[in-house]
């Protein structure tokens, strides 16, 4: 057992729950979007299982898997959410590096990630995308006590991600491609904004 096990586990994990629901995620972009986002977070998850099985058995830094994964999405995903995804894993990554893999290093690291995906995508909350997931789930990392252990603190993000996810269902898009859609995205939750829930999820008794 060592450090890196758990954020090792995390991205293992996060590969597994894309593939469990990349029929249901290519369908819901169909309907909001071009119908490729399963296919783009599958190739995220995929591209990093292969970086995570090129890191050495003795790496014990627990950033390690998480720079994985965020060069896999950053270098090798197309799509709008690629990039998006490798810069909030990079944060994640770049926090963990400064801190351990603390329950404050996880909140500093959403809230960055968060930040560099609205400098670059100029999304607001609201806009019915992967920010209405993202900013909820900052906010409770960032309202949690530090010594809350980092599952307890990532799972209670995960809650709040979800309940972001429902209120995308609520919203007409201003931003992406289901903008075009106007009135008939409404009833419809953002793709992206379930791959960040999920991404939450899998820290589910992996991270400790
Ligand atoms: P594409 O639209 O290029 O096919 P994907 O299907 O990979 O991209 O990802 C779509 C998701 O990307 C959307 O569901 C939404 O959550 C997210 N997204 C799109 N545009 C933006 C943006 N400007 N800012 C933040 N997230 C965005
Ligand atoms: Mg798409
Ligand atoms: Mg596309």
């Amino acid at each position: 057992f060592h450090d890196a096990t758990a954020t090792d586990g995390w991205m293992r994990r996060f590969a597994e729950s894309a593939h469990a629901t990349e029929t249901r995620l290519t369908a819901l972009d169909q309907r909001v979007g071009d119908g490729d986002f399963g296919t783009n977070l599958t190739a995220g998850a995929d591209a990093a299982l292969r970086r995570l099985d090129q890191l050495s058995d003795g790496d014990t830094d627990p950033a390690a898997p998480l720079e994985a994964a965020a060069t896999a999405f950053l270098d090798e995903v197309g799509g709008t959410s690629g990039p998006l995804f490798g810069l909030l894993l990079q944060s994640l990554a770049a926090a963990v590096t400064g801190s351990g893999p603390t329950t404050a290093a996880y909140a500093e690291g959403v809230t960055d990630g968060l930040a560099a995906i609205r400098r670059v995508g100029d999304a607001a909350p609201g806009d019915k995308t992967l920010v209405d997931a993202l900013t909820p789930a900052a906010e409770v990392l960032r309202a949690t006590p530090a010594g809350t252990p980092p599952d307890q603190a990532l799972a209670a993000a995960a809650d709040a991600a979800w309940e972001g996810v429902r209120s995308t269902a609520r919203l007409r898009a201003r931003m992406g491609r289901s903008s075009y859609l106007g009135e008939r995205a409404e009833g419809i939750p953002d793709p992206g904004a379930v791959g960040v829930g999920l991404l939450f999820a899998s820290a589910q008794g992996v991270v400790t």
